[in-house]
């Protein structure tokens, strides 16, 4: 990729001790793992593209997989060469597994210079994190969101819902009990699972996942707060500016296998999803093998509507303008006032932003706005 300069890198660490039953990542047991010769492999890879780095990095991401699994001199591995491009406004997240945040880590993973942990919670009841295959109890999260909290100046917890057999009140339930101890940031997925799935044909009918979702943001917003994108919520300065990378559409570099990048404008590529293949070819100094792809402009409208309409802040119809050059506030204006009536959208401002209600819709109104706009000349 030329001529881009990236300020937020994701790092993809695969190893995770068991793999949970609805997982969709690139992972392998860490019982196979090469921690060593993966962080040697990402650290030289590190190297090669720091030409391209902005002198100080916004973000970086350490997700997966496990990050948390990875014994932290390999962790440092892996940061040594973006050193010089941090400073202490650099948000450096760390993925972390309730089961791996004992203190000694805990306090390793804060000298390295992570000032962000996000705890995979995903429930706080024991049958549920049983049936989901997670390798940690209720008691062990709660644990580990303490020591967390004792910590790190900015901690998030990743809860799910329309899990099966789920309490209909749980995930609003739990949600109440990690702000409570003190969470700043709270992020809560819909289980997907492919129609092959054993779980798939008990999953809850989309009514009752919204029903829950609905719940826990009645309790977030009354907690003070901000439902900041659909599945995100944060106190006041706590936003994943990561995150924000991905749904405004600027570009991220990609470190280790299976990992996305993107160049802000046209051009995505992953990494091949194979950790040892990986590190074969930065041995060898080759660069690492990817797909990519080239993206329309249909396809990158799409995905900005896509992205941008789930937050809160909506789409900048000037950040649409600049990417485009024609308004689509303007064009879709009459439609967007009947979505407004309906309750669905805000009204129309220098900012296309959809209500709640219209966020559970964002799917079927992306798709009638970008119809819209072919249609009318512009
Ligand atoms: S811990 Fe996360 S990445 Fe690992 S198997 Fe479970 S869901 Fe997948």
């Amino acid at each position: 990729v030329k001529n881009v300069v990236f300020s937020s890198i994701y790092g993809h660490l695969p190893f995770c001790e068991v793999i949970c039953h609805y997982c969709d990542f690139y992972t392998d047991r860490s019982a196979k793992a090469d921690h060593e010769r993966l962080a040697s492999a990402m650290a030289l890879q590190a190297l090669q593209g720091a030409g391209q780095f902005a002198p100080i990095l916004d973000t970086v991401y350490l997700g997966g997989g496990t990050p948390s699994k990875t014994p932290p001199d390999c962790l440092e591995k892996i940061l040594a060469p973006l050193r010089p491009r941090l400073n202490k406004e650099t948000e450096i997240t760390l993925e972390c597994n309730p089961s791996d945040c004992k203190p000694d880590n805990v306090r390793a993973w804060r000298s390295l210079g992570f000032n962000r942990a996000s705890l995979g919670i995903q429930s706080l009841d024991d049958k549920t994190l049983k049936q989901m295959g997670r390798n940690h109890s209720r008691r062990e999260a709660l644990d580990a969101l303490a020591c967390l909290l004792e910590h790190f100046p900015s901690v998030s917890a990743d809860l799910i819902y329309g899990i099966p057999d789920q309490d209909e009140g749980a995930p609003a339930a739990e949600a109440q009990e990690l702000m409570a101890k003190g969470v700043h940031h709270l992020s809560a997925y819909h289980l997907t699972l492919n129609e092959k799935h054993f779980l798939f044909k008990r999953l809850p009918e989309g009514e009752a996942a919204r029903a829950q979702l609905e719940a826990l943001r009645r309790i977030a917003l009354e907690k003070g707060f901000t439902h900041y994108e659909v599945s995100n919520f944060c106190t006041p300065g706590h936003a994943s500016r990561h995150n924000q990378v991905y749904w405004t559409g600027r570009p991220y570099w990609a470190m280790g296998p299976s990992a996305h990048g993107y160049d802000g404008l046209s051009r995505r590529w992953q990494i091949k999803a194979n950790w040892r293949k990986y590190c074969e070819e930065m041995e060898g100094t080759i660069a690492p093998e990817i797909t990519q792809e080239e993206l329309t402009e249909p396809q990158r409208q799409m995905e900005l509507l896509f992205t941008s309409l789930r937050t809160e802040a909506g789409l900048p119809r000037a950040a649409w303008i600049q990417r485009f050059g024609w308004d689509l506030g303007e064009v879709c204006g009459p439609l967007w006032g009947e979505w407004a009536q309906r309750g669905w959208a805000l009204p129309l401002s220098d900012r296309m932003r959809l209500s709640f209600a219209g966020q559970m819709l964002t799917d079927s109104l992306v798709l009638a706005l970008l119809k819209q706009s072919e249609r009318l000349d512009r």
